[in-house]
């Protein structure tokens, strides 16, 4: 980056300093990974001075045959990860394609049923402080408080009283697998859409390391950066199955996945970011490989020995445990609280988040939880045995929050740690 460095020392300062903030650090977030090089460099590219509004071969502007080879690779390659007929990649955000996804199924003022933010839902699934909460009427389902497992039960009851038109399914902190089909069997009951966010397990998803979800659903949506090891974006995805099912539910069937698309454009955005679309075909490109398969297996195994450690260290985790790449931990066995026990770790080098657990006494700004989780760490190169050291340095960190000795000592065995396991240049 010398000619940046250059035209602009203080953005290449604040660059070179978050690089390094990356390489010398433990990402535990587990919404977070480390693109590739390849990734990088495709969206740091041209493609970000064009505009393309439409789909590819359907443009509003001339120019556009380089970019329509990107976005058509791009669409199917990802038709061909997720086993789907169809994909709209378009969408600049996770929160963006579930956007599209609401406008298109729902008009406003409508119900739908979505999990509670403080269960491990996501903001876009029906919180008040979002649009989803705001344009439609919400009934949030949960876990159950000895199980922290989906309350399935209270959910179909619920379900079937209020007769929403859509369930969303998915989530950013319940770390256990969704089985879908009974999902299904219920929303085809009750006449309801069915939706699966997997933004966060789309990675484990593509490695076959999760069960299917795209079979049961009339449409899927998804971020591209957490567990697939993209750029920042989202996208929308159907396969044949839930097409034509979206088909047989509505008269007005070939327009269906048409209005996805015009939901996406024009309808919430406008054009869209051909340098990121580029960079999303290269990502794919990289999860069709055996390679990835592995990286995917290796994130649930390590999650796993996370999870294993933590129970030997007695630690209380929602639900016992993972089926997945993350993990909450309930603090409040330890009388620690979330927001303390981040601004320790943080001071020793681990990077986590507070999180809030089912049935959380404190607030959001508090918490009793912290989520981890490993798709970064795995991206690295690190194994089990890391994951075990892991555990065992923020174990030390949290009987030690006070201790600045201790948590200087930690930071340096941090650093020791990732110095065997290199990143960027
Ligand atoms: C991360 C996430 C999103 C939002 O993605 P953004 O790209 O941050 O808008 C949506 N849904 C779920 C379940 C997520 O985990």
């Amino acid at each position: 980056m010398k000619r940046l460095q250059e035209a602009d020392p203080e953005i290449f300062a604040a660059i070179d300093r978050e690089r390094n903030r990356q390489n010398t650090g433990l990402e535990l977030i587990a919404s977070e990974n480390f693109v590739s090089s390849a990734v990088m460099e495709a969206m740091g590219s041209v493609m970000t001075n064009k505009y393309a509004e439409g789909l590819p071969g359907k443009r509003y502007y001339g120019g556009c045959e380089f970019v329509d080879d990107a976005e058509r690779l791009a669409i199917s390659r990802a038709c061909e990860l997720f086993g789907c007929k169809w994909a709209n990649v378009q969408p600049h955000s996770g929160a963006q394609a579930n956007m599209a996804v609401y406008f298109t199924l729902l008009n406003p003022g409508d119900t739908f049923m979505g999990m509670d933010l403080a269960h491990g839902g996501h903001l876009t699934h029906g919180s008040p402080v979002n649009f989803s909460g705001r344009y439609f009427k919400v009934v949030s389902y949960g876990v159950n408080r000895e199980t922290g497992r989906i309350d399935f039960d209270a959910l179909a009851k619920t379900a079937r009283e209020v007769r929403p038109k859509l369930i969303m399914t998915g989530s950013s902190a319940y770390p256990r697998a969704w089985e879908l089909a009974r999902f299904r069997e219920l929303a085809d009951e009750i006449g309801a859409y069915l939706v699966c966010d997997m933004s966060h397990f789309a990675g484990l998803v593509a490695g076959k390391l999760h069960p299917d979800v795209l079979p049961y659903c009339h449409v899927v949506t998804s971020t591209t950066h957490k567990t697939l090891r993209g750029p920042r974006g989202g996208m929308l995805l159907s396969s044949e199955a839930g097409g034509e099912l979206l088909l047989a539910g509505m008269p007005k069937a070939k327009s269906f996945i048409e209005a996805f698309d015009s939901w996406v454009f024009p309808g919430i955005q406008g054009g869209p970011l051909m340098h990121v679309i580029a960079s999303k075909a290269v990502a794919f490109g990289e999860a069709l490989k055996p390679e990835f398969k592995q990286y995917a297996k290796q994130v649930v195994d390590n999650a796993q020995a996370m999870a294993d450690e933590l129970t030997k260290h007695g630690y209380y985790m929602v639900s016992g445990g993972t089926d997945t790449h993350l993990i909450l931990i309930d603090l409040s066995k330890k009388n620690l609280t979330g927001k303390a026990a981040e601004k320790a770790l943080e001071k020793a080098g681990i990077t986590v988040n507070k999180n809030m657990v089912p049935f959380d006494p404190q607030k959001p700004m508090v918490t009793s939880g912290v989520r981890i989780g490993s798709p970064a760490v795995t991206t690295r190169g690190m194994k089990e045995a890391e994951m075990r050291a892991i555990i065992r340095l923020m174990d030390k960190v949290l009987k030690n929050m006070e201790n600045e000795a201790v948590l200087s000592q930690v930071k340096a065995e941090v650093a020791d740690l990732v110095k065997g396991f290199p990143l960027y240049e």
